[in-house]
Formats: structure tokens, sequence, C-alpha cells
């Protein structure tokens, strides 16, 4: 088997129907590599399970998502939000349109799409100013308002944030539209919001939703080949020398995966600056460790992988994979495209 994502079925769908029953309205988010699934596997278990609306990331994305027709209230959301220059089509009537500055609100006035106004919180991304939330409950009248939209960040206090931030769209309560589009509050959170502000929160969640039991997941390569080399002998594209005797692996998963292209991460306290230092200064001489397991530890590529396979060497003493038979990775499923999916 190439590179796949085996997904324990029965767990998975436990954890995203227990999700769903403390985030009841959820709007879940499907965007990118589809969070490791592929946009269309996650599609297909949002309309499985019923689920009437849902999030892209993008318009591109949109196109293939199409909601079940069927379903009177059926929505997609695109979280970029929309700009002029994006020359894309408003139609049709169940997307909803991300508008985030007042200009984008009046070029839009008298289309009468649907459309949620975000409002810039602490992350500084996209969104009006609340000081401009005023401005814009007054140029409502030409599109079909659906609601206040704000994208929070993970660090500091989202719920006191969203709770301010709620309390300025007051404005427009009266709104047949009226409500609040969140992400990342936990269910609690979701539930006091709606209280304090006193209209409905929709919770939109990819992550938590898609990967929150990561026991049910795992990304596995099959070994294509085994090379015993003796310390010395040279290998791969550069002909690199083996540091000692062992053995090469050549396994499933290479660059084109995204295994071996590691996704900036926030070093944060001093054990982890140390451990990136550490990382730094292994890359810096030419070594960089892989994602692959085998025998209960991440080892070395030989040199950085290619396009489909990985080159991993295994030094003597350790127990080598047989051909074809699977290794696992520890990877990170949004950044990590597999061959296959499969549900077991
Ligand atoms: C990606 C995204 C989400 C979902 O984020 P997760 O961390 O995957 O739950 C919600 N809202 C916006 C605007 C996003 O871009």
């Amino acid at each position: 088997m190439p590179l796949t994502l085996h997904v324990d079925a029965q767990r998975w769908r436990l954890h995203t129907a227990g999700f769903l029953s403390r985030n009841p309205g959820v709007v879940p988010v499907i965007k990118g590599n589809g969070y490791g699934f592929g946009r269309h596997l996650l599609a297909s278990e949002v309309s499985r399970v019923g689920l009437p609306a849902l999030a892209a990331g993008t318009y591109d994305e949109v196109s293939g998502l199409r909601p079940d027709a069927a379903e009177a209230d059926a929505e997609i959301l695109v979280l970029t939000p929309w700009r002029p220059f994006l020359d894309v089509s408003l139609e049709p009537a169940w997307l909803v349109h991300t508008v985030s500055r007042l200009s984008d609100l009046r070029a839009l006035s008298g289309s009468g799409v649907r459309a949620v106004i975000e409002v810039r919180t602490s992350m500084r991304r996209h969104g009006l100013l609340p000081a401009e939330i005023p401005q814009a409950a007054g140029l409502l009248t030409g599109i079909r308002f659906e609601g206040w939209s704000m994208h929070l960040p993970l660090a500091g206090d989202a719920l006191g944030e969203a709770t301010e931030l709620a309390a300025r769209t007051s404005l427009t309560a009266a709104e047949p539209g009226h409500r609040l589009w969140v992400s990342h509050l936990g269910a609690g959170e979701v539930d006091t919001l709606a209280q304090a502000a006193g209209s409905p929160v929709r919770l939109r969640s990819g992550t938590a939703m898609w990967l929150g039991d990561r026991g049910a997941l795992a990304m596995r390569g099959t070994v294509l080949d085994s090379h015993p080399v003796l310390k010395g002998a040279r290998a791969g594209y550069r002909l690199v020398k083996a540091p000692s005797d062992g053995t090469l692996l050549i396994i499933a998963g290479g660059t084109a995966h995204g295994v071996g292209l590691q996704a900036p991460t926030q070093v944060a306290g001093l054990r982890q600056s140390g451990a990136a230092l550490v990382r730094g200064a292994l890359a810096a001489s030419g070594r960089s460790l892989s994602p692959f397991r085998v025998g209960g530890k991440r080892r070395w590529f030989y040199e950085p992988p290619h396009m489909q396979v990985s080159m991993v060497w295994l030094p003597d003493g350790v127990d080598v994979p047989e051909v074809g038979s699977d290794v696992e990775l520890d990877v990170r499923f949004t950044t990590t495209t597999a061959d296959r999916v499969v549900l077991e």
C-alpha cells in the first residue's frame, strides 16, 4: 500500500457524533487538505449525519462541496472574505459570503447575497474594526444579513473577547439574520456567550471535530525496499556515506504527501526553544529526524525525502521491517495528504 491514512471508522464516528451532541448547531469546517481526510470524504460524512451547513475555506474549495439540494436550509459558508478582485460568482443561493470591509459591503449592496459580516478580533486577520460596526449595521438592506462572524485566537480570553464584541453587535438584534458565528470556543463557552449576548451562536469547527480523537487515526507508509549497507558505502542522490553498518529503508511517503515538509510551529518556553535549537543544529549538519517510526523510535532520514518516497536509515541492531509491511508516521494531518484514506 502507498501512504495510507487508516481510520478506525467506528471510533472516529463515535467521536464526531459525541462532538455534535455536545455542540448542536456546529458548522463543520472542510478546508485545505480536508484535515488529512480529503474534502470529499468529510463532505460525505457531513451529509451522512444530515447536517445542512458547512464551511469551506475558499471559493475554489466550494465546487464539489455542493450541499444536498433537497435540504431547504442547506448552506455553505466561505471563510475567506469576499473581495471585488476575486472575480467569483455570487450565486447560488446556498452560498453564504464573508464580508470583512465596509467598502466590500458597499460593493455588494443591492446584490441581495447572503453574507456574514466579520469583525476583527485580537487576532487581527480579517474583519471590520469594532468601531465600524454601527456603519455596517446601516448598510444591511442591500444584502441578506446572516449575522456577525469572529475568528478568535487560541490564546487569551477568547470568551471574554467574544462577549465584548457581541455586545457591540447587539444593535442589529432585531434583524432576522442576527446571530453570532465563532471559532475556537468550547461547548460550555458557546452557551455562556449565547446567554450573555441573547442571540444564537454558531460554532465553526474543524480540528476539534475531525481530529479530536487521534487514537482513531494512523498514518502508515509501506516499506517498498530495504538494502543492507556497510559503513562508508555511498547511497542517495548525493551519494552520502553511510555512518555505520545498517539498512536503508525506502518507504512510501515523500514531499508530494507533505512528508518532511514541516510547518513552522510556534516555539514557547525554554524547553521547546531548546528542542528547536537542537533540530536547527541537526538540520544545519544535514541530518533530519524523519516522522517514520521503526522499533518504537523515529528514525533519521538518510537524505531529504523525495517526491513520493523517503530513504530512512536504520542502524544495525534494529529489527528490519519486511518489504511490504507498514511503518507508522508521526505527522500533522493538516499538512500531510495520503494516497489513500481507508475507513476500517
Ligand atoms: C479554519 C477556520 C476555522 C476552523 O478552525 P479549526 O481550528 O480547524 O477548528 C474557523 N473559522 C475560520 C474563520 C477559519 O479560518
